[in-house]
């Protein structure tokens, strides 16, 4: 089924308005402005914006942007026809012929899985579905209907075969989502591609998910704001100040949610042990790495994990970690300390030794 319909063209509408707030959280590219070159489209289920600031053409842009198109065509679970979704189609019945890329991403995907002890799998596919939240069909699913998709998950289940070509999910009914990780694959890739163009700097922003490429024009870092997750007009709570090849992920419960008919509120980002969304007391998690790979994969990891396990990860693995929570708490870990300033003293930080 293809699931592009009316409920993603409002999530469109507001990720737009996200989108545009970022470039708003772009800090000092004012000087930058001479031989930019933007583009925004919707792809990926979301705006996805290039700007080149020096090396521009239409060229490298046009290159960018067939590969964010050739990235959906194979890896969306969300429209019909696509690799992700033969593999779904196929689930207990056969392997599916796929690329080395989409077979490294679901390694990669898996590795994350391992590091988070289960926390972030890309195997709930059928429980994402279920809940469909930032589709048409969202709703809080039965217990019994949840308790079932969990039946369908397990990494021991996806078998990724490289000799032969192809990923196999062991049970009928189970579903790959990589939309926790794909986007950070997506911006590495945009990087190489405006690299191999000789493009000298440029921001590529899929929806929120940011890279930054080479140096600044003015030789400047680079510098861009974390969204204040209170205020939706683009506000910053402060800024990571970094330089060129740096992504900044973050995961948040403020963009894709519903309200239940009770009042409730729903997120996308869901506990794999119970199937429900996360309820941590955690808003969001931005992850500063140099691969957009590996922030957009931790991002939501780390959100499940919470701040104790996240902060022990993110030092175990040298990114980047700044959490931050229901009472405007920010907590850190160092690397993130070296390279964050809060500037919204609305906001409190804690000491992260302090978290235990
Ligand atoms: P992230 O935290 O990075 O990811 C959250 C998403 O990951 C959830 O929406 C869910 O899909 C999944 N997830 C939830 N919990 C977990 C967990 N514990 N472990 C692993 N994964 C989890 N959106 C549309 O509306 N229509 C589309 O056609 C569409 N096509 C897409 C195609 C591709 C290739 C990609 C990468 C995304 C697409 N999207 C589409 C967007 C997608 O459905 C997610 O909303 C988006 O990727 C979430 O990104 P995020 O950065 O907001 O959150
Ligand atoms: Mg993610």
């Amino acid at each position: 089924m293809n699931h592009k319909t009316r409920k993603q063209a409002k999530n469109a509408g507001k990720t737009f308005f996200r989108a545009a707030a970022t470039f708003l959280l772009l800090v000092g590219l004012a000087s930058c402005k001479a031989q930019a070159l933007d583009r925004s489209e919707l792809v990926l289920g979301t705006i996805c914006t290039v700007r080149i600031l020096d090396g521009a053409s239409n060229n490298a842009m046009n290159a960018a942007f067939a590969r964010l198109s050739e990235i959906e065509a194979e890896m969306s679970a969300n429209i019909s026809g696509t690799v992700v979704a033969e593999i779904n189609k196929n689930a207990g019945i056969k392997p599916v012929p796929c690329s080395a890329e989409l077979r490294y991403l679901v390694k990669k995907a898996m590795e994350i899985y391992d590091a988070s002890d289960g926390a972030f799998d890309p195997s709930i596919g059928a429980l994402v579905k279920l809940w469909g939240i930032g589709f048409d069909n969202e709703h809080v699913p039965e217990d019994k209907d949840i308790k079932n998709a969990l039946l369908l998950k397990g990494k021991e289940n996806i078998i990724v075969d490289d000799k032969n070509g192809n990923i196999f999910l062991a049970k009928k009914g189970m579903e790959l989502d990589l939309g926790a990780i794909a986007k950070g694959y997506a911006a590495d890739q945009l990087a190489d591609i405006l690299g191999k163009y000789r493009v000298k700097a440029a921001i590529i922003d899929l929806g929120g998910n940011i890279k930054f490429v080479g140096k600044k024009p003015d030789k400047q870092s680079w510098k861009i704001g974390i969204q204040n997750p209170y205020d939706s007009r683009g506000a910053r709570l402060g800024m990571a100040i970094l330089e060129g090849g740096f992504s900044v992920v973050t995961s948040g419960i403020y963009e894709r949610n519903f309200t239940a008919e009770d009042g409730s509120f729903y997120h996308h980002i869901f506990d794999p042990a119970t199937g429900y969304p996360v309820r941590n007391g955690l808003v969001s998690v931005s992850i500063i790495s140099k691969s957009s790979t590996d922030a957009d994969g931790l991002a939501t990891a780390l959100f499940v994990l919470g701040k104790e396990k996240g902060i022990a990860l993110a030092d175990k693995l040298g990114v980047g970690a700044i959490f931050i929570d229901e009472d405007k708490k920010l907590f850190m870990n160092d690397f993130a300390k070296s390279c964050f300033l809060l500037e919204d003293r609305s906001f409190t930080e804690v000491n992260s030794q302090l978290v235990n």
